[in-house]
């Protein structure tokens, strides 16, 4: 399954998972948008405001017919790759089951979770031989709940995956950082009355070197985090140009953003030309360390490789882009209520059997 699949699976499903979740619990008690951008501002024309469904969700308020009343970057994703994934999808409501990629990437995102919510709420730290413990008992659940077929064999690799990138990323990333919210419900009104709705996987507070005098104005404030679990590293230009975040940056006001990608593949795969700057001595100054521990070797590079399998990117989202993005969710709005859902290019990347789930309902029905 293509990268870019995976992780709308994975979105889509925490999407899914998420919203369940806060329909059963304490959703009222997750910090408001309004709350969360007061460090840094929102853009103007985007109000949080706005009357809201039984769920909490802002209403369409846009001439336009949504399946679900809102749009979410996954959604948006599948109308761009090919519209009539999406109508399958989302207009008649065929769901075909996650690659099993996704969840694995749902398991990790729950040891994530576990391990900054403890932070946040000053409770014992689990180590990473109980987080990878508790990773395996949401994969185990997923599996069973999603009716995904994977062997033994399968399991145990998935084990000694994140197995190792719990043991890289626990004591080189995420000891470092100060959790403010995780899993954040990011729902918005778009500038045409469109809803757009997705979730932050992490807010984080500025590191001390973000806050200095020669930072502060551009990395002062909150710094929005999402976890990746891919099977090459991401280049830098992938989260400069990535939608979601793009959306989430412009809804959420928050600018810096980082993705923390954990890559399954071996290090020696790793395809990419970028090279992770050299470690500057000053600024292993950051953070006061333990004996034995290693510093985040640079803290402001926008590439930045922390063992093999770990690989950090930041990016400051400009907002003078935010123009085209709401152009291009008006006009995902506009085709979806058009009812226009043409199939893709057959030379598209993603059109053939082992990326499309739909392919034996469309180009591979006989
Ligand atoms: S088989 Fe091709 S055209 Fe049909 S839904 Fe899949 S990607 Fe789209």
């Amino acid at each position: 399954m293509s990268v870019e699949l995976e992780e709308d699976l994975v979105e889509e499903l925490k999407i899914a998972v998420a919203a369940q979740a806060q329909e059963q619990q304490e959703r009222s008690k997750k910090a408001p948008l309004e709350e969360l951008s007061t460090e840094t501002p929102s853009p103007e024309a985007l109000g949080a405001s706005g009357e809201r469904d039984k769920d909490g969700l802002l209403e369409n308020k846009s001439p336009y017919t949504l399946p679900q009343g809102y749009l979410s970057p996954s959604q948006i994703g599948m109308l761009q790759r090919c519209a009539y994934q999406y109508y399958l999808r989302y207009i008649l409501g065929i769901r075909r089951p996650p690659g099993y990629a996704a969840v694995i990437g749902i398991s990790g995102h729950a040891a994530f979770e576990q391990y900054y919510g403890d932070k946040i709420r000053k409770a014992p730290l689990l180590n990473e031989k109980q987080l990878l413990d508790l990773a395996m008992v949401i994969h185990d659940e997923k599996i069973l709940e999603l009716d995904v077929p994977v062997s033994v064999s399968e399991r145990d690799e998935t084990a000694q995956t994140l197995d190792k990138l719990l043991t890289s990323y626990i004591p080189g990333v995420a000891q470092f950082i100060e959790p403010k919210e995780v899993e954040v419900r990011l729902n918005f009104l778009s500038k045409c009355g469109v809803p757009v709705l997705g979730f932050i996987d992490l807010l984080r507070k500025p590191y001390a070197i973000e806050m200095t005098a020669e930072h502060v104005l551009d990395y002062g404030g909150l710094h929005m985090g999402d976890h990746k679990f891919t099977g090459k590293k991401w280049a830098s230009t992938k989260l400069q140009n990535s939608l979601q975040f793009y959306l989430y940056s412009m809804g959420s006001g928050i600018l810096n953003v980082e993705i923390h990608n954990l890559v399954k593949g071996s290090a020696k795969k790793d395809s990419s030309s970028e090279k992770p700057r050299k470690p500057r001595a000053a600024r292993k100054k950051v953070v006061e360390l333990e004996e034995g521990q290693e510093a985040l070797p640079d803290l402001l590079a926008p590439v930045q490789d922390v063992g093999s399998n770990v690989r950090i990117l930041r990016h400051r989202f400009d907002p003078g882009e935010f123009t085209h993005v709401e152009n291009i969710v008006e006009d995902a709005a506009k085709q979806i209520s058009a009812g226009i859902f043409p199939r893709c290019d057959p030379e598209a990347w993603c059109c053939n059997p082992q990326w499309c789930g739909y392919w034996d309902l469309c180009r591979g029905k006989r």
